[in-house]
């Protein structure tokens, strides 16, 4: 990572040997000015592909030509459109095919896995989880607790970095789970934290909850196409993501679940039960008796969303032409380079809380301003920077490497360098 050089030239020269480059053309970039805004907020939306808007008049043209026989003579037929995804989705997160199933958003689906796998029981209730995580995630955990009867002061272990430190230490999470044993039934982490950007060690974790008894599951809506994933051989439980942050699949678009095979071909384990999870050979018999499909898309309760998983394809379509490793290896260099430009900055008040070393973090830097932070998020807002203001005082800028070049890199460290707040 060393030898970078804080020049335009040099940035544009790491684009020009950017096997990824041409990716760019698939995207719309919005525009500031005339000019292509600097986005470096794919990790809260992800750009649209341009082959979307095709995609969506053809299901459009299907529905007007077909009406209901389009369940199966559309060019991608309703009826078993949902299954299109699994094989990218398995890929990108490091699973079989049948382990993993596009549907619902992602807060529903981590309600129905908590449903599966929070299964509190005697004296092992509790749910550890890290402190700070996305609102959405504590508002679920807090009340699945509740459903069960229990307090969520006693039931949810909070993980809290150390005095005086922003992130977690991976010892203190390990240690954390092995000293609550046997109280815990369930360890719900993120995988990458939205706020400090943090990657946390999925493969250990799970490993130390299961050493309690413990099942390990993950929301992945920060680390989803973001970071390569091998959830099958780190044997996670279960896992759930969004897909309109890295995944580009659009604002609300379809989310998706993992659920370990040894889960998913288990037909004692619980699920809430719709028709579209019950066994395809026997959903039309419209007979008494829930018969769970094979793995993660016996989970599934509605017959599948087209309209709101065709930008799911367009994007999918995208990822199946690359791969997470070469992704991951460019997100590495490109991240680091922005570290190494906002460190020659020294006339703003900020400390970079993301993790140093590229382990322990994606596409993701958070600068936590001491002073002016808004104003700095509003001058740079004005210059054509999209970032991603957080309270209270936190810049996330996230360079994804399916469509930001080097160049954007640069060029917001030149607008911050100039920056008068
Ligand atoms: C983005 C995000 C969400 C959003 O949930 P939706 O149900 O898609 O609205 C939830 N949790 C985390 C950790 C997120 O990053």
């Amino acid at each position: 990572m060393a030898n970078f050089e804080p020049t335009l030239e040099y940035a544009q020269g790491q684009d020009d040997i950017d096997i990824l480059f041409s990716f760019r053309e698939r995207f719309h970039i919005p525009q500031h000015e005339g000019q292509d805004c600097i986005y470096l907020c794919g990790n809260s939306l992800g750009l649209q592909p341009k082959s979307t808007a095709y995609l969506f008049e053809k299901e459009l043209a299907d529905w007007a030509k077909w009406g209901v026989e389009g369940h199966f003579n559309a060019e991608r037929p309703w009826f078993s459109y949902h299954q299109q995804f699994s094989p990218s989705l398995a890929r990108i997160v490091g699973a079989q095919k049948e382990e993993v199933v596009a549907m619902n958003t992602l807060t529903v689906n981590l309600h129905l896995l908590l449903l599966s796998f929070y299964k509190p029981s005697g004296s092992r209730y509790k749910i550890i989880m890290e402190a700070g995580a996305f609102p959405s995630d504590q508002y679920a955990i807090e009340t699945q607790v509740r459903m069960y009867g229990h307090n969520p002061d006693d039931a949810i272990i909070e993980l809290s970095p150390r005095e005086g430190e922003h992130c977690l230490r991976d010892e203190d999470i390990l240690q954390a789970i092995e000293e609550a044993g046997e109280s815990v039934a369930c360890v719900m982490m993120g995988a990458v934290n939205y706020y400090t950007g943090q990657y946390y060690d999925l493969k250990s974790i799970t490993e130390a909850a299961h050493r309690i008894g413990a099942i390990a599951g993950f929301d992945l809506a920060h680390a989803m196409g973001n970071i390569p994933l091998q959830l099958h051989d780190w044997k996670v439980d279960f896992a759930c993501w969004c897909s309109y942050k890295y995944l580009n699949s659009g604002p609300g678009g379809v989310g998706g679940i993992f659920v370990h095979e040894k889960h998913g071909n288990n037909p004692e384990v619980f699920r809430l039960a719709g028709w579209w999870g019950n066994d395809e050979s026997t959903r039309f018999k419209m007979k008494k008796g829930f018969i769970p499909a094979k793995g993660a898309a016996s989970w599934q309760m509605s017959n599948a969303p087209v309209f709101n998983m065709v930008g799911h394809r367009a994007s999918l379509d995208i990822f199946d032409k690359t791969n997470m490793r070469d992704l991951r290896a460019k997100s590495k260099r490109m991240t680091a380079y922005l570290e190494f430009l906002l460190q020659q900055l020294n006339h703003l008040s900020f400390t970079i809380i993301t993790p140093s070393e590229p382990e322990r973090r994606g596409a993701q830097l958070s600068l936590l301003f001491h002073d002016k932070g808004r104003e700095a998020f509003d001058a740079l807002t004005n210059q054509g920077v999209i970032a991603d203001w957080r309270e209270p005082n936190v810049i996330r800028v996230a360079p994804v490497p399916l469509y930001n070049s080097f160049e954007d890199v640069y060029r917001f460290y030149e607008v911050l360098k100039t920056l008068a707040v």
